[in-house]
């Protein structure tokens, strides 16, 4: 790396305001308390920020809830060029932003731009949502009532958000709240912190109002989260993250009954049928299982391609995975770069290692890059992954692509619908019959038809049975930020 390219990686750094984000103010942590910010390609720390408390979260809600009705009356069509401006902005210092993300967690720069540009993405569709915000008039059956329905903003609302996606899973639900007039506290993941300060201090040149968006960095989320979960004044929870943690945050958001929106795990699989474009196959198996390093929770979790495709599919795709270049995310021609810390790496480790030991054959990778620091591990293929193997059951979140095979479409989507799991399923066919009988037979919220990707905010995002409630993005996301007020009326 040359001695511009590491000035430019301190200043992005450097410009970050480094400070929690309360009522317009950027302030330390109380008691000054701080937590240093890891680059998971080296594992060296890159700054410290504050280490939000419980005494901070009380302040913050205190300025959300204070802000809450002014924000409420502001004019739809104001907080849709607020939301447009912060658009605007994203698009223009997308280079800085790339590099920063990069920098705390791992993925590559064109990566890291592709996320900045569908993160602010969020913001246009929502600015244009924010002006089609609408409600009903009719006449009550009997005819002498009206019926007049409204849509009103929730109210003050918790928004947590996960690594893997350190921007845009931020922007997916600030988007919708400032567009239906909500205040918000943003409570981003520990290990990336630093996107989401740069996105707030974009919020606010972008004209959003103080106290609007508040955003707490803790390594102590339920010292902080509790208490805001306990607080009248919270109306609504929105979080994205792992199964687990969604589990118990539902259960605390029971004492005060709210909306809550819970975007959750996945264990996608991938149907490769018997008449499938094996370039179309091999294309977008490649896409849904290296977007982000396997860290996404769409990723394909699980292969399962027909017995007359699956020598010519694992051929293909390990001939396209292997060569993929693996390094720190910043520097050029990298398109692999380091899971999120050790703990993730050895978890991808433990799960191959099982699979491997229960029969399946790894054709590339197979073992993490032991050579260099940082928490590497290869893409690697894997094919004959015995039915018992514990990577088809839980979600791997790295590079790994195990391959099961199958004779039947009963037996496929029976194989797909066997998990808790129902985020979204990919399925390769050139069958027009077949594409709608997965399509309307797989138990997931999301369908990628002879496709590896399926986000865009135009579409509703979101899982069925553990992996979550609600849908973010599309015509209905605005609508996890509004309540229906019905009003009847006796003329
Ligand atoms: P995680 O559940 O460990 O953490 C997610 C967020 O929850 C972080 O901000 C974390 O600090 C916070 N958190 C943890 N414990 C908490 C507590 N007790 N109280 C309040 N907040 C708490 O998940 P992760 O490892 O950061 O993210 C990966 C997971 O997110 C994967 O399971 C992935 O599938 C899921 N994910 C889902 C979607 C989706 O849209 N469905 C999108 C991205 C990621």
């Amino acid at each position: 790396m040359s001695d511009m390219d590491v000035k430019r990686e301190q200043l992005v750094v450097e410009r970050v305001p480094k400070r929690l984000l309360i009522g317009g103010k950027w302030r330390p942590a109380s008691g000054g308390r701080e937590y240093e910010v890891e680059d998971p390609s080296t594992g060296r720390a890159l700054c410290a920020v504050p280490d939000a408390g419980a005494e901070d979260a009380a302040v913050a809600m205190d300025a959300a809830a204070g802000a809450a009705a002014e924000w409420a009356a502001t004019a739809p069509r104001e907080r849709g060029e607020i939301l447009r401006a912060a658009y605007e902005l994203l698009v223009e210092r997308q280079d800085d932003l790339a590099l920063l993300m990069t920098l705390e967690m791992g993925k590559p720069v064109a990566e890291s731009r592709g996320e900045i540009l569908y993160a602010a993405e969020f913001f246009r569709w929502f600015a244009e949502e924010a002006v089609r915000i609408d409600g009903g008039w009719k006449t009550a059956p009997d005819g002498n009532g009206r019926i007049w329905i409204m849509r009103q903003p929730v109210g003050p609302a918790l928004l947590i958000t996960p690594w893997n996606f350190p921007t845009a899973m931020g922007t997916r639900k600030i988007g919708p709240a400032v567009a239906a007039g909500c205040t918000m506290i943003v409570k981003p993941a520990h290990q990336t912190p630093l996107s989401m300060l740069a996105l707030a201090e974009i919020m606010g040149q972008a004209g959003l109002p103080d106290g609007v968006l508040n955003v707490l960095t803790t390594t102590r989320p339920g010292e902080v989260c509790g208490p805001l979960l306990r607080d009248g004044r919270l109306r609504k929870l929105s979080f994205t993250g792992s199964t687990q943690v969604g589990r118990a945050l539902i259960e605390q958001s029971a004492a005060n009954v709210l909306r809550t929106s819970m975007e959750l795990g996945g264990n996608a699989p991938l149907i490769v049928c018997e008449d499938a474009d094996l370039d179309k196959a091999v294309e977008g198996a490649a896409i849904a299982k290296m977007r982000n390093v396997g860290e996404a929770c769409t990723s394909a979790n699980r292969m399962y391609v027909h017995a007359s495709l699956a020598d010519a599919f694992t051929v293909r795709l390990a001939e396209k995975l292997g060569p993929m270049v693996v390094g720190r995310g910043s520097e050029p021609g990298v398109q692999v770069g380091p899971l999120i810390d050790a703990a993730g790496r050895d978890k991808v480790d433990d799960l191959v290692r099982d699979a491997v030991a229960g029969g399946a054959r790894a054709v590339v990778g197979g073992a993490p890059l032991a050579d260099r620091p940082g928490y590497f591990y290869p893409p690697t293929v894997l094919a004959e992954v015995p039915p018992d193997a514990r990577l088809l059951k839980e979600e791997i979140f790295g590079p790994v692509a195990p391959i099961v095979t199958f004779e039947h479409d009963d037996q496929a989507i029976a194989m797909a619908n066997d998990t808790v799991f129902g985020l979204v399923s990919y399925v390769f066919t050139e069958n027009l019959r077949r594409a709608v009988r997965y399509a309307e037979s797989l138990e997931s919220g999301m369908v990628g038809l002879n496709k590896g990707m399926v986000s865009t905010p135009a579409a509703p995002f979101g899982g069925v049975k553990q992996s979550g409630l609600g849908r973010e993005g599309g015509g209905v996301g605005i609508e996890e930020y509004l309540e229906v007020k019905y009003v009847a009326l006796d003329i």
